[in-house]
């Protein structure tokens, strides 16, 4: 069996036709799951055979946000992951007994990830996205060392305090020589009854950000869209169906849709 990528090769190996992405932020809170769940969606519903995994041990939420509440089936020595919406998804939440915090160390990361990489069938694969925990952790290197092809998208809000967190985040990836696919900015503006933009959280996070780990990687790091702040968004999150198939007339689907055509 060739577990994971495309035409036999492992995603893995050198010459898996897989595209990785690791989904990264500097901290919690600023729509990482969210926009991991709705790209993951939106290149499902285009026809790609796309999965995730959800390796954001400490604040997992893939599953919910995917509405998936059964859990993997295991055929032998492999482990099935459950499918949502034409998604494959593996969690360490499917592993853990109820809602206990994960309080797991470093190693026991790194064998994790290692396990869902070779356990896991997720067949062959168009795309696969790895939610990673905010921060700079141990998860950032394990990923290098054991999907050194993967990606990395960076997501933050305008606020330049979070850009500047989530620099440190991306700038992981020139120090592993992986590839910075881009910046995703997130709750970039509330659109008033108006038509104006309330910009809550300030702006240009998502330029700065984009300019300076093009300067730290020393190629161009793209701003590859900004998602406005929406009920929706929040709403489908919570009701287990991403924004871009509830509600995919809204701007914040929109954006999300143009990324996934970008990426
Ligand atoms: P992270 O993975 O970075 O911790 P989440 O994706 O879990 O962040 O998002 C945190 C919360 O903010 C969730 O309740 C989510 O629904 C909400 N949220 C994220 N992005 C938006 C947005 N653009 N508009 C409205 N709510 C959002």
């Amino acid at each position: 069996r060739g577990p994971g990528g495309q035409r036999g090769v492992p995603f893995n190996q050198p010459g898996s036709l897989t595209k990785v992405y690791a989904v990264a932020s500097g901290k919690g809170g600023v729509g990482k799951s969210s926009v991991t769940v709705n790209l993951a969606c939106a290149l499902a519903a285009r026809g790609l055979r796309v999965g995730i995994v959800d390796a954001d041990v400490h604040g997992f939420s893939v599953p919910s946000l995917m509405g998936i509440t059964q859990p993997p089936t295991r055929v032998d020595d492999m482990i099935l992951p459950p499918v949502a919406y034409g998604v494959k998804v593996i969690s360490i939440g499917m592993f853990v007994e109820g809602n206990k915090p994960v309080a797991w160390r470093g190693p026991m990361l790194h064998r994790a990830l290692e396990q869902f990489l070779t356990d896991v069938y997720f067949g062959d694969l168009d795309v696969l996205f790895l939610d990673l925990p905010p921060g700079t952790g141990d998860i950032a290197i394990s990923v290098a060392q054991l999907l050194p092809g993967a990606e990395i998208l960076v997501v933050t809000t305008p606020q330049a305090a979070a850009a500047e967190v989530a620099e440190r985040a991306g700038t992981i990836a020139a120090q592993t020589g992986q590839k910075v696919a881009g910046v995703v900015e997130n709750m970039s503006f509330l659109e008033m009854p108006d038509g104006g933009r309330m910009e809550l959280f300030g702006s240009g996070g998502g330029e700065l950000l984009a300019k300076r780990l093009g300067a730290v990687v020393e190629s161009d790091v793209p701003l590859l869209g900004q998602i406005p702040l929406d009920i929706r968004l929040r709403e489908g999150g919570d009701a287990g169906r991403p924004v871009v198939l509830a509600a995919p007339e809204t701007a914040a689907a929109q954006a999300l849709q143009d990324i996934a055509g970008r990426i």
